[in-house]
């Protein structure tokens, strides 16, 4: 996959993808991350990239010009490499679509992907009207610009392309993959300060343990974002399990207390 972004700040991406499985996923060429600064494709001798809002108010907005020439000179490139057939040109803005493991999942299917980072108070509309294909938010919060969300989005986009979680992680079972969240986890030693790892785990039998981690996904899913599990396709046995332990007298269990979680 190759990923473009356009930002004014590109020296804030070189420490996330330095390290790690990121590092790796570079080196092994499973994925090159193109970073332009906006400021290079301006003409003027002060590199202008913003300019005051029309209708006043305070800060300062991305002009268009810059951004619309930047992403025609990276489409041509690609396009002049390669037959492209889909090409998202996606805006990080806290007014996109919600972010979540299923966009994630359908942007990981693109070899390509170019991502426009704001800053101040935006970038001018003509930019979301005319030039991007998609809008993606972070989450209901505004940040000071697009670069952490493009970071984000591009770390959970990387993650899942072929090859770049070693075998040693898995991304099936993950939190929100299936649309649930992930079974608790332990590794060594089986009794620290007194606190044990759950027999089931160190039992060695695998349909026990499978068994125990599919009710522990069904139940912490529960306790703490049941309206996910409305959305699930569970079996007959895992929704008698779920009606189980939310009809009362069990439903005490659910709890969010420390004690009662695990
Ligand atoms: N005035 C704008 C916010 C500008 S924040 C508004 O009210 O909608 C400056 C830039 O930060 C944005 O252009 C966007 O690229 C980025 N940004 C801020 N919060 C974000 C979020 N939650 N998700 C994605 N991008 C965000």
């Amino acid at each position: 996959m190759r990923i473009d972004v356009l930002t004014l700040f590109p020296q804030m991406f070189e420490a996330p993808f330095s390290f790690g499985i990121f590092k790796r996923a570079i080196n092994h060429k499973l994925v090159s991350i193109n970073l332009h600064n906006i400021r290079d494709y301006t003409h003027d001798k002060h590199h202008t990239v913003d300019d005051y809002p029309y209708g006043g108010g305070p800060g300062m907005v991305l002009k268009p010009k810059p951004i619309f020439e930047a992403v025609e000179s990276i489409k041509s490139d690609i396009c002049a490499k390669e037959e492209v057939t889909a090409l998202p040109i996606i805006l990080l803005t806290p007014q996109g679509r919600l972010f979540s493991q299923q966009i994630a999942q359908e942007l990981a299917k693109y070899s390509h992907l170019i991502l426009i980072c704001g800053h101040y108070e935006g970038v001018d509309e003509r930019v979301r009207e005319h030039l991007v294909t998609d809008e993606i938010s972070i989450g209901d919060y505004v940040l000071t610009g697009g670069e952490l969300p493009a970071m984000v989005v591009i770390d959970a986009v990387v993650r899942l392309l072929p090859g770049v979680l070693g075998s040693e992680t898995s991304p099936l079972d993950d939190s929100h993959v299936n649309g649930l969240l992930e079974y608790p986890q332990y590794t060594r030693p089986a009794v620290y300060r007194g606190w044990s790892v759950p027999e089931a785990l160190l039992s060695g039998n695998h349909a026990q343990i499978a068994k125990w981690r599919r009710e522990q996904t069904i139940l912490r899913t529960l306790k703490r974002r049941p309206e996910l599990l409305d959305k699930t396709n569970l079996c007959q046995e895992e929704r008698q399990l779920v009606e189980r332990l939310t009809s009362s007298p069990n439903r005490s269990q659910l709890s969010l207390d420390k004690e009662s979680i695990e």
